[in-house]
């Protein structure tokens, strides 16, 4: 559970009725998640609206689902928008980076709950297996949203099991760790341009503001809405 002092006591999720699908207010409520956080009630809006978001919000205080809620909801928006006039125009439109495979682990749990009524959203966590195979079935029917290590990332897009030309948000999430895992020069090819579309939306998320947080600023955001929310504040 989060620290109540994290939370945004102005607002409860109800309050993104307007913003967000029943189905994922359904599942927060099933979560328990009530309140958003603070880091949470500032990021859903913003990212709703397609911006760049770099949040410095400290350990514990929502990240995950501060990104993951709005990029759901946008496969979700999308696929309905599709549905009108091709529904079998299935692509992975969402990737999230993470520097290790245990976090993997946490934020694919994270979104399978709030993912848990609606079917139509295909995970697949690219970190969790070691198997060539397991990885090429898993990523061979395009699911909407992969969440890998920049490691694996970067060898499923060279090897084209992963195919990223239809991207529509990328993640770097713990942004502050991600680089002094040894994923430097992953990341830069990653970014090089060979694999990603022109414009996508990215999120940054991390509990300091380091040196190579503003270097993947430079690399992954676009006029970014910055949200660094202070010890006490978050
Ligand atoms: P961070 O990535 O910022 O370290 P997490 O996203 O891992 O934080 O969240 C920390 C904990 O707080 C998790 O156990 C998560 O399930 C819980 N949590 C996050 N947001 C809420 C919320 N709005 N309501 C209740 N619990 C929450
Ligand atoms: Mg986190």
């Amino acid at each position: 559970m989060v620290d109540a002092h994290l939370v945004d006591n102005k607002a409860t999720f109800s309050a993104f009725s307007h913003l967000l699908d029943a189905r994922l207010l359904r599942a927060l409520a099933d979560m328990g998640f009530s309140r958003p956080t603070l880091v949470q009630s500032k990021a859903i809006p913003l990212a709703l609206e397609s911006r760049d978001i770099l949040a410095r919000a400290r350990t514990g205080s929502g990240k995950t689902a501060a990104y993951c809620i709005p990029l759901v909801q946008k496969i979700l928006s999308a696929k309905s928008a599709l549905d009108l006039e091709d529904s079998s125009r299935q692509a992975t439109r969402a990737l999230i980076l993470v520097p290790t495979k245990e976090l993997s682990e946490q934020v694919t749990s994270y979104l399978r709950g709030l993912c848990k009524y609606c079917e139509d959203v295909v995970l697949a966590n690219a970190a969790a297996s070691t198997s060539a195979h397991l990885q090429k079935t898993m990523l061979s029917d395009r699911p909407d949203i992969v969440i890998a290590t920049p490691a694996r990332a970067l060898a499923l897009l060279q090897s084209k099991t992963l195919v990223a030309s239809q991207l529509d948000s990328l993640v770097i999430d713990e942004a502050d760790l991600v680089l002094s895992y040894g994923h430097d020069d992953d990341i830069r090819q990653i970014f090089s341009g060979a694999y990603l579309p022109q414009v996508y939306q990215s999120f940054l998320m991390s509990a300091t503001m380091t040196e190579d947080v503003e270097l993947l600023k430079g690399l992954t955001l676009r006029n970014p809405a910055i949200l660094k929310l202070e010890d006490g504040e978050d």
